[in-house]
């Protein structure tokens, strides 16, 4: 490939912002891409810029995901634990239909949780935040 901007010049990379093929003495290498000196300077600062900032981002989501499972699975316990709970009183007492109810209705939601957090954790393992 030859320099865009001096075409008797071959080209060392190509500018991150429009594509030209740039020799030594028309690139400036901003550390994690080639520009144009002048025209394209800022727009690649700024494109890197952008890819770090979304970088940090993801890994901030990731983290706060990770986070998020952990209270999934201590609600699922939780929930779990009051739902039997619930079931076992009504079991012994009698006309607590409402409580047994109840019960079963904290083992759903407790399953839910547990599900839930188990797709998150999954979601991580293939690659963060989708
Ligand atoms: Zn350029």
């Amino acid at each position: 490939m030859k320099c865009f901007y001096n075409p008797s010049q071959d080209a060392i990379g190509i500018c991150k912002s429009c594509g030209k093929g740039l020799s030594s003495e028309f690139a400036v290498d901003l550390g994690r891409g080639l520009a144009c000196k002048g025209p394209c300077e800022e727009d690649v600062k700024s494109l890197i810029s952008l890819l770090e900032n979304s970088t940090g981002i993801r890994k901030t989501s990731d983290n706060l995901l990770r986070s998020s499972t952990k209270s999934c699975y201590a609600g699922a316990a939780l929930f779990f634990g009051m739902g039997i709970g619930f079931c076992v009183l009504a079991w012994k007492g009698p006309g607590m239909s409402v409580l047994f109810y109840s019960g079963g209705a904290l083992i759903v939601v407790a399953l839910y949780q547990l599900f839930h957090g188990i797709h998150v954790t999954q979601m991580l393992k293939k690659g963060g935040s989708q």
